[in-house]
Parts: C-alpha cells; sequence; structure tokens
C-alpha cells in the first residue's frame, strides 16, 4: 500500500478521500489555493501546500505545482477527486513519468475515453449498444444531413470533447441544421479547444442510467451496479438514486456483465462509470467517465463497499479479490446534491456560513466540507454539500430524506435544499415515474405559475 497520497483536490471530495487514506494507515497531504488555506480539507490532512491563488488554473489545474508538491512531501500517489485534472490523460502521465502512483485508469484509457466519438465507435466495437449516430466527426453539411435524415429528426449535434452538459445543440429539423452545426462547433472550439462535432438522435424520454464498474490490473472487472441520475437541470445533475426505480435484477445482471465483458476485454483499470440513456427496455450508451463519480456514495450504501478504498487497493496493484457474485445489493440510497445557489433562480451565493447543522441519525450520511464560520468560495463548483440517505426500501429511503432536509441547517447562503423537498413531494417522483426531461419541466412549471 502507498505510504502517503496527495490529494489533488478541494471540498467534499477531498475530504471523502482523506476518510478513506486515514482508515486504511495512508498519510495525506492536501493541496489548496490561497484562499482555501482554512478549508477542512487541508486541516484534516496529515500535511497541506498552498498551490497557488484563487483562480482553478493558477491551483488545482496548476500541474507542475500538484507535481512539485507531491515530491516535496514525498508522496507516493496521487488522488485527482473528480473534475479538475481528474480526467486530463496529460496529467495522469506526467505522474506517471514522475514515477508516482496515479490513483485512476491508465492515460492511454483517460484519453480513449475522454475522446466522444473514438470512444463511441469502441465501445461499440467491444458489443455495448450505443446511442444511433455518425461514427465520424461531422465537418459538412451534407454529411450532416444525410446522417440526420438516416437516424430521422429530432437529433443531438454534440461536441467530441463535451462535458458538463455544454456544446449541445438539440435539432428538430432540417431547417435548423447548420445553424446549430456552426453553433455547436464555435461553442465546442471555446469550451475545451476542440470543435469537434458528432450527431446524436436525440431521445425524447430516456432515463440516466448508468453503471459503475472497477477494474483491477489482472483484467477482472467488476460492476457495483446501476444508478439512476436522470434528475437534471441544464443537463447537470441533482439528485441520484442506487438502484433505478426503472430497472429489475435481472436487466442490471445483463447490462452489467455486456459493460464488464467489454472492459474486461479493453484491460480497464481502476473505477470507472459507463453512461446510458435507458428509454422502452433498451440501454444506449453516451460516454464513459474515468474518474470517481459525485454521486459514488449511494453505490456504497447499497452495497457497503467503499469505492475510494477499492481505488487506493487496485492502483497499489492488489487484486480485487472479490468476484461478481460477492456483491450484493440491498436496500435503496439517495444523494441530493446541495449548492450554494438561490434554489428558485439558481444565481450562485458564495459568502460566510453562519449557522450549520447537518442531519444524523440511522442510515444518513453526510459528505461536506462546511462549517459554521466557512467562507463559501465564488471561484468553484457551487456544490457544497451531499446528503445520502439510506433505507432498507425506497419508501423508508424517502420518508428519511424527507426528515434529513428538513433537519439540515445551512444558516448565511442560500441553498438548493428547497429544490430537494419541493422534488421529493412531487407524485411522479415518489412514483419512481421520471425521465431526464422531467426536472426541467418541474422548475418551468415554478416560473409560469
Ligand atoms: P456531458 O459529458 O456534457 O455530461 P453526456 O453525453 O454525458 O454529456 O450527456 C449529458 C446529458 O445530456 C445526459 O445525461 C442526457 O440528459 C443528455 N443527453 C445526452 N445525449 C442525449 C441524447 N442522445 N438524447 C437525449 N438526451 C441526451
Amino acid at each position: 500500500m502507498f505510504d502517503k497520497v496527495l490529494i489533488a483536490n478541494r471540498g467534499e471530495i477531498a475530504l471523502r478521500i482523506n476518510r478513506a487514506c486515514h482508515e486504511m494507515g495512508v498519510n495525506t497531504v492536501a493541496v489548496h489555493s490561497t484562499v482555501d488555506a482554512d478549508a477542512m480539507h487541508v486541516r484534516l490532512a496529515d500535511e497541506s501546500v498552498c498551490i497557488g491563488g484563487a483562480s482553478a488554473t493558477e491551483s488545482y489545474l496548476n500541474i507542475p505545482a500538484i507535481i512539485t508538491a507531491a515530491v516535496v512531501t514525498n508522496s507516493d500517489a496521487i488522488h485527482p477527486g473528480y473534475g479538475f485534472l481528474s480526467e486530463s490523460a496529460k496529467f495522469a502521465s506526467i505522474v506517471e513519468e514522475h514515477g508516482i502512483g496515479f490513483i485512476g485508469p491508465t492515460s492511454e484509457h483517460i484519453a480513449l475515453m475522454g475522446d466522444k466519438i473514438a470512444s463511441k465507435a469502441k465501445v461499440k466495437e467491444l458489443g455495448i449498444p450505443v446511442v444511433p449516430g455518425s461514427e465520424e466527426a461531422i465537418n459538412d453539411i451534407e454529411t450532416a444531413i444525410s446522417v440526420a435524415k438516416s437516424i430521422g429528426y429530432p437529433i443531438l449535434v454534440k461536441a467530441s470533447a463535451g462535458g458538463g452538459g455544454r456544446g449541445m445543440q438539440i435539432v428538430r429539423e432540417q431547417a435548423e441544421l447548420e445553424s446549430a452545426l456552426s453553433r455547436a462547433r464555435s461553442e465546442a472550439g471555446a469550451a475545451f479547444g476542440n470543435d469537434a462535432v458528432y450527431i446524436e438522435k436525440f431521445l425524447e424520454r430516456p432515463r440516466h442510467i448508468e453503471i459503475q464498474v472497477m477494474g483491477d490490473n489482472k483484467k477482472t472487472v467488476l460492476h457495483f451496479g446501476e444508478r439512476d441520475c436522470s434528475l437534471q437541470r441544464r443537463h447537470q445533475k441533482v439528485l441520484e438514486e442506487a438502484g433505478s426505480p426503472a430497472l429489475n435484477a435481472d436487466e442490471r445482471d445483463t447490462i452489467g456483465k455486456t459493460v464488464c465483458d467489454a472492459l474486461a476485454e479493453l484491460g480497464y483499470q481502476n473505477a470507472g462509470t459507463v453512461e446510458f440513456l435507458y428509454q422502452d427496455g433498451c440501454f444506449y450508451f453516451i460516454e464513459m467517465n474515468t474518474r470517481l463519480q459525485v454521486e459514488h456514495p449511494v453505490t456504497e450504501m447499497v452495497t457497503g463497499l467503499d469505492i475510494v478504498r477499492e481505488q487506493l487497493r487496485v492502483a497499489a496493484g492488489a487484486p480485487l479479490g472479490m468476484s461478481q457474485k460477492d456483491i450484493n445489493f440491498s436496500g435503496h440510497a439517495i444523494e441530493c446534491r446541495i449548492n450554494a445557489e438561490n434554489p428558485i433562480n439558481f444565481i450562485p451565493s458564495p459568502g460566510q456560513v453562519t449557522d450549520y447543522h447537518p442531519p444524523g441519525g440511522l442510515g444518513v450520511r453526510v459528505d461536506s466540507g462546511l462549517y459554521s464560520g466557512y467562507r463559501v468560495q465564488p471561484y468553484y463548483d457551487s456544490l457544497v454539500s451531499k446528503l445520502i440517505v439510506y433505507g432498507s426500501n425506497r419508501n423508508e429511503c424517502l420518508m428519511r430524506l424527507r426528515r434529513t432536509l428538513d433537519e439540515y441547517v445551512i444558516g448565511g447562503i442560500d441553498s438548493t435544499i428547497p429544490l430537494h423537498q419541493e422534488i421529493i413531494t412531487q407524485p411522479d417522483f415518489i412514483n419512481g415515474e421520471y425521465d431526464i426531461h422531467w426536472l426541467e419541466k418541474m422548475v418551468e412549471r415554478r416560473s409560469t405559475s
């Protein structure tokens, strides 16, 4: 096992990784920007290094500063968390070149899956079902017209380097195609420095269902079941469940096996998530994330497995040490992403937390860096807490979730707790009947009533 791990991240996920390390007897190094010196992830790590200014480009995205921090502290591995450098193949390969362990997949697999056109082609070849669409980048309007005709409107123009739901354009008829294509390309070029776009069939009422996987360096890949992340606003996940209210155990086994067989052939190592749209009983691959996901705790709650612990073990060269039949699913878990935002208009709400009381009790987990007196910074993502609740079935989970949301006090700033309180009282949500567009419609109804 590693002696010392540098955590190249901040906030709740840095704390989460710190916890797993300490439980395994591994020392930790926190890195932080100048404005994060008082953050909880810095206070609870064994050592800390300031790596630069407030803006992420100066600090959490600053590769030379992070590598230097790892070298001077004698860290033997780096965990990138999610966001920031977690899906940078360049960062992973620089870490590897310095003889430091990278707690994640190989840089080759990060690069492959970061290119959505290439990854779709590869997984299709490995037997995973994909959304119908173009197999290559679309460079001219004639090709776009012919692809769109063959799959039928509506279609979606997507960025090959896309992330965070940016650079997507829905096209409902041919007349809109040319302008959507150029809009998508310029948005993708500006956001990702790569203007390659492709076309996919736009699914009208799918759910977003993703499979958590873990691979070791002995070509064993296991799945830890699915998460339903259909509740989204602007293509960003808001609330996630494990398992999906729409899936039965047989469907889970079948898609899980398809994914594991494909990734074992690829030799995939460490944690990953294969994302699908699911409609009318069929799965359609959209992308693979080669990192720990924000929503991983719901999987931990229903499997009893610590995903970060497994990441550390396999990165240190240990075999997974279990087989698929050892992974059992019990009960139900829901995660609410709590953002420092106004719950009505979603305007970010940085500032000082004056009062803080997290909920507790059986089956309740709060992953957060907040404390009373903490100042939420305007420079980073507005996610400040994840409330994760477990119940022996979905109904118990929902009742407990309602109780914990009522109990949670975050004073001094706006938070999206009231949004979650509203979601969980909607009959469609209670019945598990929602798709990826449902939340947007709920928010729209609010603004027109
Ligand atoms: P990103 O990497 O930007 O998050 P994804 O490909 O993962 O992009 O898609 C994000 C979300 O956008 C999905 O969860 C889904 O809500 C929506 N989406 C993506 N592709 C399609 C599609 N073909 N049809 C309908 N919705 C889609």
